[in-house]
């Protein structure tokens, strides 16, 4: 049970989750420095844990009494999207999941080498991306409020299922991602220097064989709109619900077939990549996807399929800063509610929210305005 009421936003402390490993590992500086004198000026207390290891958030955000974590005004992310996600999925693990994601914002200060949340919130919020960035970051959350933003569920051929904060990311994207991991040590560099590896390595680059299957998001906003009464799910009656029970457009199972004549679009290809993005940044240097914003209900299904040349691929993606490969004719982009992706090659490499996840078939839906973040 719940227990009492949690006090009110402002004499309630934040919980803070700093990854000393992330990025370069100047994690515990930048919040020493950068961030505790401006949330003490602001008057916000907060308690701070560094995590120890993998899944220490996780575990964590699972494990603790629901009336601990509401004793919290919100959750504070110092690291880049991995721990973000991890603490997400601590709370998909509960029953009481969609009540703590109602009522416990999250912000986050970069610290990672990607932060791709932080910059797409930075950016939707009109702050400049500069080297100033984490600067502007900690002093937006001492005068955040929580906005609704996007999450979505996304749940694997093997029953395995995860609330995804960025994007899930399929191929040529995912093993960048994974093989950039070395190096760290570089910050936001690592991820071109792992992309440039991987274009420079002789013999062609490895296509991925999968059907794609996506519902357009119009189709399924003009659904929505002709049965608006039923959207409204927000009641405390709701708050045990799984978060499966919120999907609107995707069958029960995947081993269910999509609807026919419901506006899905289908396609089978070899692909370089699939990626599915949340935001508009991958990266603070990355704008993948410049459309999309963190609460427009969309999820944005890009994808290049085999047969581009490694010259026009690297020439794509050496204008990925300011979104100029958004405009190249191989890069394809679908707004989208829900998705369905199924790998049709053994093995392939995955990652969800930059994490990587076992390749196997996949449906992500989109859940508008699920969470709650923290921003100006
Ligand atoms: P980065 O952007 O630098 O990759 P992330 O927030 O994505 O930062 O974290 C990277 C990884 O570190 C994640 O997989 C996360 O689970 C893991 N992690 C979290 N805390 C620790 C820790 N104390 N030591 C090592 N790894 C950790
Ligand atoms: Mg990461």
């Amino acid at each position: 049970s719940m227990g009492r009421e949690p006090g009110p936003p402002g004499k309630r402390p934040l919980l803070v989750l700093l990854n000393p490993r992330s990025g370069q590992g100047r994690a515990d500086k930048l919040f020493r420095e950068t961030a505790e004198p401006l949330l003490e000026e602001a008057g916000l207390a907060h308690r701070l844990v560094r995590t120890e290891s993998a899944g220490h958030a996780t575990r964590l955000l699972r494990d603790s009494p629901a009336e601990e974590l509401l004793s919290y005004s919100g959750l504070v992310i110092v690291s880049g999207d991995g721990l973000l996600y991890e603490a997400l999925n601590g709370l998909a693990g509960r029953p009481d999941c969609l009540q703590l994601l109602r009522r416990l914002p999250f912000g986050v200060l970069p610290a990672g080498g990607g932060n791709a949340v932080a910059a797409s919130l930075a950016h939707a919020n009109g702050d400049c991306l500069d080297r100033e960035f984490a600067v502007t970051a900690a002093f937006n959350l001492a005068k955040a409020r929580p906005r609704p933003v996007d999450l979505a569920l996304v749940e694997a051929a093997s029953g395995a299922s995860y609330l995804a904060c960025l994007s899930v990311n399929y191929g040529l994207l995912a093993q960048v991602d994974l093989e950039s991991e070395r190096y760290r040590f570089l910050g936001g560099a690592r991820f071109a220097l792992a992309f440039g590896i991987r274009l420079a390595a002789p013999g062609g680059l490895r296509v991925y064989r999968a059907r794609l299957s996506y519902l357009p998001a119009e189709v399924a906003e003009a659904k929505d709109a002709e049965t608006a009464d039923v959207s409204n799910d927000n009641g405390d009656d709701n708050n045990r619900k799984p978060l499966a029970s919120l999907k609107r457009h995707l069958p029960a199972s995947l081993s269910d077939p999509l609807p026919s004549n419901a506006g899905w679009v289908t396609e089978e290809a070899d692909y370089l990549l699939v990626l599915a993005s949340l935001h508009s940044h991958l990266a603070t240097d990355n704008f993948y996807a410049p459309p999309c914003r963190p609460d427009d209900g969309r999820i944005y299904v890009t994808w290049v399929a085999a047969g581009v040349s490694k010259v026009d691929l690297l020439r794509m993606f050496l204008s990925v800063g300011d979104g100029g490969h958004f405009r190249a004719p191989a890069f394809r982009c679908a707004a989208a509610r829900a998705f369905r992706l199924e790998p049709l090659d053994d093995g392939g490499p995955v990652c969800i929210d930059g994490e990587t996840a076992p390749c196997e078939a996949m449906q992500v839906e989109l859940l508008p305005r699920l969470g709650l973040a923290l921003t100006p």
